[in-house]
């Protein structure tokens, strides 16, 4: 038995390799648009990806301007490097958005040993496990999926379909509805990001676990209550269970 009843964890980089999908997917985009020097346009590209997600989850952009942005500055640094060998073949940057969400919906990549962690997890007594990510409806369904993560996980909780982002108190709201239970004791929120796992625990009165696999606390991190921390699955597991 543990304290917690519900269990709720982030997918991007708390049970799948971000990173690895999207690079993966971002390599095959460029080749399929016939631009050059991938790996270095990767580079360029991840950096303002990121920053845009971060400006996301402050409020300060939406996401049609988030997806705009990020490939209309790739396009722009591509074609100023020459690196776009077919520039008519190129369609609208919108067009270029949809294409690389086809490609990362279908490329859902778990970390090493996040599918064992799940099985255990699942056996613990009166726990359920759910999960929690701000995206896309399709790519977010479709990685999820492509994990298999699905076969282990009761609930999938995307924030386009909730109509909030984490951190915002009402997505949690939305969650804690659905699950059934109002009190915010009875869960844990495991995640990587300070900015909408763990404030949005905060936000929401629930107990939380940052998970940071390089052991490196984010910046801002005192500002926060972080209830735990995990460096790897096992030590999430000993949290869950020694509760
Ligand atoms: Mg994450």
């Amino acid at each position: 038995m543990s304290k917690y009843k519900h269990i709720l964890l982030d997918l991007d980089e708390t049970l799948l390799d971000f990173h690895a999908s999207e690079k993966s997917c971002f390599i095959a985009l460029m080749k399929s648009l016939e631009i050059t020097n991938e790996q270095e346009l990767y580079e360029f590209f991840s950096p303002i990806n990121k920053s845009l997600w971060k400006l996301l989850e402050r409020k300060l952009i939406d996401k049609p301007t988030l997806f705009q942005t990020r490939f209309s500055k790739l396009l722009d640094h591509a074609a100023s490097k020459e690196y776009i060998t077919n520039p008519s073949g190129i369609p609208s940057v919108m067009e270029v958005n949809n294409m690389y969400f086809k490609l990362m919906s279908q490329s859902g990549i778990p970390i090493e040993g996040a599918h064992d962690f799940l099985h255990r997890l699942q056996s613990v007594d009166g726990i359920d496990l759910s999960a929690i990510t701000n995206g896309n409806t399709i790519t977010a369904k479709g990685r999820f999926a492509s994990s298999n993560l699905n076969s282990r996980i009761k609930r999938l909780y995307i924030s386009d379909e909730v109509g909030f982002d984490k951190p915002d108190i009402r997505f949690f709201d939305y969650v804690m509805k659905d699950i059934g239970d109002s009190n915010p004791d009875n869960y844990l929120v495991v995640g990587d990001s300070l900015t909408s796992d763990i404030q949005g625990a905060n936000n929401c009165g629930m107990p939380c676990c940052l998970f940071s696999r390089t052991g490196i606390l984010p910046d801002g991190y005192e500002l926060l209550r972080i209830d735990q921390t995990a460096l790897d699955y096992e030590s999430i597991y000993n949290i869950v269970t020694n509760a």
